[in-house]
């Protein structure tokens, strides 16, 4: 093929098929340019974007903010490894942990390695700080959580597609149900070696699981009474995705570690953080942890840029506002017809449930009609169609999007 001669779809899935490991079962959706809420197939079709790279384009395909000061950087220093200093990191740090609260960030670059970092840091805390012995410490996790994919967090997951033959699996983990205060306040009663809590304030991947009102608040105070670490893994819900700049806010909730990652970046980058006060993130000493890539140059600029056009565009504010419309345009369609059970979330992290067994085809059917019709989601888990826009959308689009939705979904009536 000539450098001139643009790829096809077809020969673009065929490659990765022959080449790649199949890992993923994507959308066949071959796409090579972003704008704003749009992306675009190599056959030149538009789409609106709804899983927004799993809420890690917030603020917009290639935000032209995002994207400068990446650039810039990039022609810079790009990499100095933390063996030296470089001259944006603090800068970064002194900005995000001002924004956030906290007085300290560690910088990372995957979610699932700035979950290993507070598991870390939970863990040395306990021993140095709670007194637990040695090698005693548990973590309180979720069922049906997401947290990534290293080998210690799988081991705490669930889901067998997740987790069959990779054990051993990592011990010091127990789980307890979503969203249940009475089995959280159990377990810290009955077990004193409890460190801390993990926990998603929306579980996204699950599948847009909206915990009850002042679940999250109950749960930290019950945290305080008993000692144990508050952690809240914001990486999906954080940055302005569910109407506020982070998901706890809306309980007013301040975590004692907070987990950052994807949008942190805009998805121009990998990002992640996590930030404690100095009472916790003191116990991390030199030597303790570390990423030869985590907290370079690049990224600091980046996180930042991210994080300005938040707060300049007011991001958080819309989401609530479309969020809000969303959900009640769905409302007003879903008594009407019999392919939508439900819409649940908050802010523009939202999921409707397709009236149909957990196994069916129906929602991946449904996501290919939504592209035939302009506009990309995926199932999450069988049934479940999560709608997750990046959060530049205004008002016109929205209402576009919702058309597009319901229209496709009348395809689907029996
Ligand atoms: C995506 C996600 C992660 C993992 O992030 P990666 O960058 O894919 O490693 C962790 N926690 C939550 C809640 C997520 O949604």
């Amino acid at each position: 093929m000539s450098v001139l001669e643009k790829i096809t779809s077809k020969d673009a899935i065929a490659l990765e098929d022959k080449h790649g490991a199949h890992n993923y079962h994507p959308l066949p959706v071959v796409l090579n340019k972003g704008e704003g809420v749009y992306v675009w197939d190599v056959e030149g079709k538009k789409y609106y974007d709804f899983l927004s790279a799993y809420s890690a384009v917030n603020q917009g395909h290639c935000h032209p903010k995002i994207v400068g000061a990446m650039i810039e950087q990039a022609q810079t220093l790009t990499l100095t490894s933390r063996a030296f200093y470089n001259d944006v990191l603090g800068e970064y740090e002194k900005y995000a942990t001002e924004i956030f609260g906290f007085d300290k960030l560690l910088p990372m670059n995957t979610g699932a390695e700035a979950v290993e970092t507070a598991l870390k840091i939970c863990r040395k805390w306990a021993y140095e700080k709670k007194g637990i012995n040695e090698n005693e410490a548990e973590i309180i996790v979720c069922e049906n959580n997401f947290h990534g994919r290293t080998t210690t967090i799988i081991s705490f997951s669930n889901d067998p597609v997740a987790r069959k033959n990779f054990g051993p699996y990592t011990k010091g983990f127990i789980k307890i149900e979503y969203d249940n205060l009475k089995a959280l306040e159990e377990v810290l009663k009955s077990n004193s070696n409890v460190a801390g809590f993990l926990v998603e304030p929306i579980q996204g991947e699950a599948g847009v699981y909206v915990p009850s009102e002042g679940y999250l608040k109950t749960a930290k105070q019950l945290c305080e009474n008993y000692n144990v670490l508050f952690i809240a893994d914001e990486v999906q819900t954080g940055i302005a995705r569910t109407g506020k700049m982070l998901a706890v806010d809306h309980e007013n909730v301040k975590p004692d570690i907070l987990i950052l990652g994807k949008a942190l970046s805009g998805g121009a980058y990998p990002v992640s953080a996590v930030l404690a006060n100095n009472a916790i993130m003191g116990v991390i000493q030199p030597g303790n942890h570390g990423s030869t890539f985590g907290g370079n140059p690049v990224a600091a600029k980046v996180a930042i840029a991210a994080l300005e056009v938040v707060k300049n565009e007011d991001l958080a504010q819309n989401a609530e506002n479309l969020g809000q419309l969303f959900r009640s345009e769905l409302n007003k369609f879903i008594p009407k017809c019999s392919i939508v059970n439900a819409v649940r979330g908050k802010g523009l992290l939202n999921a409707i449930l397709i009236n149909d067994t957990e196994d069916s085809s129906t929602a991946w059917d449904i996501c290919m009609a939504l592209k035939e019709n302009g506009l990309l989601a995926k199932p999450t888990h069988g049934n479940i169609i999560r709608f997750a826009p990046p959060l530049v959308m205004n008002k016109e689009q929205l209402l576009e999007c919702v058309l597009i939705i319901t229209k496709t979904l009348k395809q689907f009536e029996k």
